[in-house]
């Protein structure tokens, strides 16, 4: 075992479902399909380590970490364990006290943020809703938030319109933190921001983890953004984790032909580098009625190698090294 296993857990997710309903128009509710936006997701993550979760749009991933989150209560099914506790029947009072210690930065920072408040009120307003700290307490406690997220205090009494779109994700990452939360949820929060602030944030968000020993789930559609901050990747297809493993095996010695494919669209900054992109044939299929057997087979070079087992039977999830996991039938 080595040290990485012995690291505590802080959220477990066991079989993790979110179906969303489809109903036929009418004057009565019928159900008639449902978009399986995440079926059936098992991993963990531990105390003080960034998880990146990767896959294309629409694969399920910002559904995932919402629903850890408890934000779809009513589709979900399977378990999430936070802190050791079966969070998943919580109702809306229990999930209220166990809100503070799990946050969310929202992928746009244009639209998260209420545009009538001033930033002084944005970043009061998670101590007012908990009723901690006294008025005096809480300007000194965003004055320190601000100062931690790069932003002069004179912000303040500024409105979010008033800035760059990398200066109002600093506002939505200082509100995030605001409350010393055990756990963020990162939805793609440098993807709306010009490249050359994107490396800033990033930057900011790993000196914020060893400041406020946090442990994080970080959403991106590219392996190029995760490889900065995460300590272990989940990929994930059509929503299901096809791959889990620590960052360098990933790109080192990837096992799943989508991962393969990934990691080939990663831009190489050098034009004498010739680029071996591996090209992905036709679209992702509907999450309303996903492909039987292995779901990646209607797009994987490798499909029709095994006398169609992947056409007919979905891979189980396969430990081939340590701490490294594939679902696919070639290993
Ligand atoms: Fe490709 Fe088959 Fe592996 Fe699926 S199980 S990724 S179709 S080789």
């Amino acid at each position: 075992m080595n040290t990485n296993e012995k690291a505590e857990v802080l959220v477990q997710v066991n079989d993790l479902k979110v179906h969303f309903p489809i109903y036929k128009k009418g004057l009565l509710l019928h159900q008639i399909g449902s978009v399986k936006a995440v079926n059936g997701v098992s991993f963990q993550i531990r105390k003080g380590e960034t998880f990146g979760l990767v896959g294309e749009s629409g694969c399920g991933k910002t559904t995932t970490g919402k629903a850890l989150l408890h934000l779809y209560p009513n589709y979900t099914t399977g378990d999430v364990i936070f802190d050791g506790k079966n969070i998943t029947q919580y109702n809306e009072k229990r999930m209220r006290i166990i809100r503070r210690e799990m946050q969310l930065i929202f992928q746009d920072p244009f639209s998260s943020l209420d545009s009538r408040m001033t930033v002084g009120k944005l970043l009061e307003e998670p101590f007012i809703i908990h009723k901690i700290l006294s008025k005096k307490e809480r300007k000194t406690k965003v004055e320190s938030l601000l100062e931690d997220v790069g932003l002069p205090k004179e912000t303040i009494t500024r409105y979010p319109g008033e800035f760059s779109g990398g200066q109002r994700q600093r506002i939505g990452i200082a509100r995030a933190i605001a409350l010393n939360p055990k756990f963020i949820v990162c939805d793609e929060p440098v993807s709306a921001l010009d490249v050359s602030v994107q490396s800033q944030i990033l930057n900011l968000m790993c000196d914020l983890k060893e400041k406020y020993n946090l442990t994080q789930l970080f959403i991106a559609h590219g392996l190029n953004v995760v490889k900065h901050v995460s300590d272990r990747i989940g990929i994930m297809y059509l929503g299901k984790i096809v791959e889990i493993a620590e960052k360098a095996d990933i790109y080192k010695n990837p096992l799943h032909p989508y991962t393969e494919a990934l990691i080939s669209a990663i831009p190489v900054p050098d034009p004498t580098v010739k680029n071996d992109r591996i090209l992905m044939q036709g679209d992702v299929p509907s999450p309303i009625n996903p492909p039987k057997g292995c779901p990646f087979h209607t797009r994987c070079r490798y499909a029709s190698d095994f006398g169609g087992i992947c056409m007919n039977t979905l891979p189980e999830m396969k430990e081939i090294e340590s701490n490294h996991y594939v679902r696919c039938h070639r290993y």
